[in-house]
């Protein structure tokens, strides 16, 4: 489907528990915008679901253009308080955790779980994000079992900061990859 001179939109959201730097990623990632359109910094709101979200057109490798819908979960974080209608034609998600939150990595499969149970037929396609990763005195989770983590439950790893701006195109770009492999 054509979207303003896009060929694909893909909605994406950012899930994980609050405080974890859902928020600050999207804003960097957003504002980084390396121009294809000047980034929109005031979020659109979805009425029904009462969830923020910004867009950003891409430009994929084999020169397709795609539109990136990316959903903010802002105050929605308490477990299950997001209504199944924000899941539907949600075609990728990152979930984030604070490499210096144990509890928030411990949070990942609930979130997972909760995404899986409410899909449809067409599954959405994950990336497990360690933010923070600036904080490396204060880390309590380790690369290594959350690679682990990642690799049970199919997905790639990645880790970020909003604040040394830190992988923070790298982790949508594999994501955004891995949703169009799987189209
Ligand atoms: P959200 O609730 O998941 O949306 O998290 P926010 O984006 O609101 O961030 C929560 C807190 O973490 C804020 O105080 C941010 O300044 C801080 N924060 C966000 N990203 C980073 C980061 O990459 N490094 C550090 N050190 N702090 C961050
Ligand atoms: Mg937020």
């Amino acid at each position: 489907m054509e979207v303003e001179g896009c060929h694909f939109q893909f909605r994406i959201a950012l899930l994980g528990d609050a405080a974890v730097g859902k928020t600050s990623l999207l804003l960097r990632y957003v504002a980084g915008a390396p121009g294809i359109r000047e980034p929109e910094l005031e979020p659109e709101v979805a009425p029904t679901v009462g969830v923020e979200f910004y867009s950003r057109a891409l430009q994929l490798r084999d020169g397709l253009r795609v539109k990136l819908q990316l959903w903010d979960t802002a105050g929605h974080e308490r477990f299950r308080c997001i209504t199944r209608s924000f899941y539907r034609h949600m075609v990728g998600a990152l979930l984030v955790f604070d490499v210096t939150n144990r509890e928030s990595f411990e949070h990942i499969r609930d979130w997972h779980q909760e995404v899986m149970a409410t899909q449809g037929p067409d599954k959405a396609v994950f990336l497990l994000v360690g933010h923070k990763s600036d904080l490396q005195s204060s880390r309590c989770v380790s690369a290594q079992e959350a690679e682990e983590l990642a690799t049970s439950l199919g997905m790639a790893f990645v880790e970020t900061s909003a604040r040394n701006n830190s992988n923070v195109d790298l982790a949508f770009d594999t994501l955004t990859s891995a949703i169009q492999q799987a189209l």
